[in-house]
């Protein structure tokens, strides 16, 4: 009996011993594999020549767009050549918005031509536009607690500014006004409506995004200032004379499109079945060629799959998620949402590159208390990057976020906003705003993540 439990001992700290010797040896190919795939990772010039490709090669791609089209195309056959194992295609019906001509005049106390963009998705004016007295608020709030009779056949300007912030938290808080500002407006009887743009430079390159109309409510034109032209009719404002407008926006919307998000999976060689999500967003607004917004995400998302596939097909299914309409209604996130509901329970983590083109500086995550331990053993990966422990309240980003509300667990690698905003949304988001150096760093930290949660068995709910 005693001979029988000293063997059944030995055997054990045998099987006890191979099991350690097993694990640190897989350690120790992970952490070495690991610095290989950060080192190539920084020298190269993939998610770069990605954000290159379909800057130039397609453009502008606003959702319904021929752009959004092509841009489609584009995704697929670069996750052809990129070496994914499953592409897929999900349709997603878009408004196919377009943007027309515009003029928008001061006309009292002094002639001024503005600088302005319509609003993506606003109706147009009359043909022969719209004259009206201004009426100005800082912000939705104001806007909301003012008297109907004073607001009644103006148009409203919402003039609050937004500041420069390494998180975008000044960007969020003003969004308000320029995505709900025109049904407030509508509901005092005000003509139309105008806001400063969420912009950070002095510029006269104003800053389109989307605006919402509510159901049986009267739609009004609604359209963005430069932030140069705000400073103007902050002067204006001075002389105590009432301020009057002339508006001529033109748009038109077809009736509804099918785009689609375009889906490519690296299908894991143990655990198939569990998915590692990586996002960005295919559209972009059509004044610019949608460079930070977000070519440069879907390059860093793209490359850092496919250097992490270069290093052998990784344990668990590595996604990315190339979302159709982000810039008009999320529409490719909220399809994918309700058609995918049966198997979000399958995706370990996601994340969303979706802040520009910044340096990456800090790890966010939206893990249960239960597992916050793993977010230090992703963290210690993501050091050497550069990377600072975040909070535990991780946004993840427009689309993932929806995601998140279902209970996904998600990360924020939070990109360094300081100047995201002096271009967003405006005819100047162009490539050559783009860094090389850091976007090797982006697409080093999105590789390193996928890669180490990819083969781990870490969960995070
Ligand atoms: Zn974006």
């Amino acid at each position: 009996m005693i001979a029988l439990v000293r063997n059944i001992t030995f055997v054990l700290f045998i099987i006890t011993l191979s099991l350690f010797s097993s694990l640190s040896k897989a350690n120790e190919i992970t952490s070495q594999t690991l610095s290989t795939l950060q080192e190539k990772a920084l020298t190269s010039t993939l998610a770069y020549d990605l954000a290159d490709s379909l800057t130039t090669e397609v453009g502008a791609r606003l959702a319904g767009s021929e752009g959004d089209k092509k841009a489609v195309v584009w995704a697929e056959q670069k996750m052809q050549s990129l070496g994914f194992d499953k592409i897929a295609k999900q349709a997603v019906p878009v408004r196919a918005w377009q943007r027309g001509t515009i003029r928008a005049h001061v006309t009292s106390p002094f002639s001024h031509q503005l600088a302005a963009v319509a609003l993506g998705g606003s109706v147009p004016t009359p043909i022969n536009g719209l004259s009206a007295e201004l009426i100005t608020f800082k912000g939705i709030e104001q806007l909301q607690a003012a008297p109907k009779e004073n607001i009644v056949g103006k148009i409203v300007y919402l003039s609050q500014a937004i500041t420069k912030n390494k998180d975008a938290a000044s960007y969020g808080k003003a969004i308000r006004n320029r995505s709900y500002g025109a049904i407030e407006a509508a509901k005092k009887g005000a003509k139309a409506l105008l806001i400063r743009s969420m912009g950070t430079a002095k510029s006269r390159y104003a800053h389109t995004g989307a605006v919402y109309y509510q159901k049986n409510l009267q739609k009004i034109p609604a359209a963005a200032i430069s932030t140069v032209d705000a400073e103007l009719l902050r002067k204006l404002e001075k002389y105590e004379k009432p301020i009057t407008i002339s508006l001529n926006i033109q748009t038109n919307e077809k009736t509804w499109q099918t785009s689609y998000n375009v889906i490519g999976d690296i299908i894991g060689s143990e655990k198939p079945n569990e998915i590692v999500l990586l996002a960005a967003h295919l559209d972009s607004w059509d004044l610019g060629t949608g460079a930070i917004d977000n070519a440069s995400g879907v390059g860093a998302v793209l490359s850092a799959a496919n250097l992490v596939k270069q290093l052998g097909q990784p344990k668990r299914t590595l996604r990315v998620v190339l979302f159709a309409s982000e810039e008009m209604g999320l529409r490719g996130a909220k399809t994918y949402l309700k058609e995918y509901e049966n198997q979000l329970s399958q995706i370990v983590v996601a994340a969303e590159s979706d802040l520009g083109a910044g340096k990456i500086w800090r790890l966010d995550t939206r893990f249960v208390d239960e597992y916050i331990t793993h977010a230090d053993d992703v963290y210690k990966h993501l050091m050497p990057l550069g990377l600072q422990r975040g909070h535990n309240q991780a946004f993840g980003g427009p689309n993932i976020a929806l995601l998140a509300q279902s209970n996904v667990p998600v990360v924020s690698l939070v990109q360094d906003g300081t100047n995201y905003f002096d271009y967003h949304h405006t005819a100047n988001d162009t490539f050559d705003k783009l860094s090389l150096k850091d976007m090797q760093q982006n697409q080093a930290v999105y590789a390193s993540f996928a890669f180490v949660v990819a083969n781990s068995d870490m969960v995070f709910k």
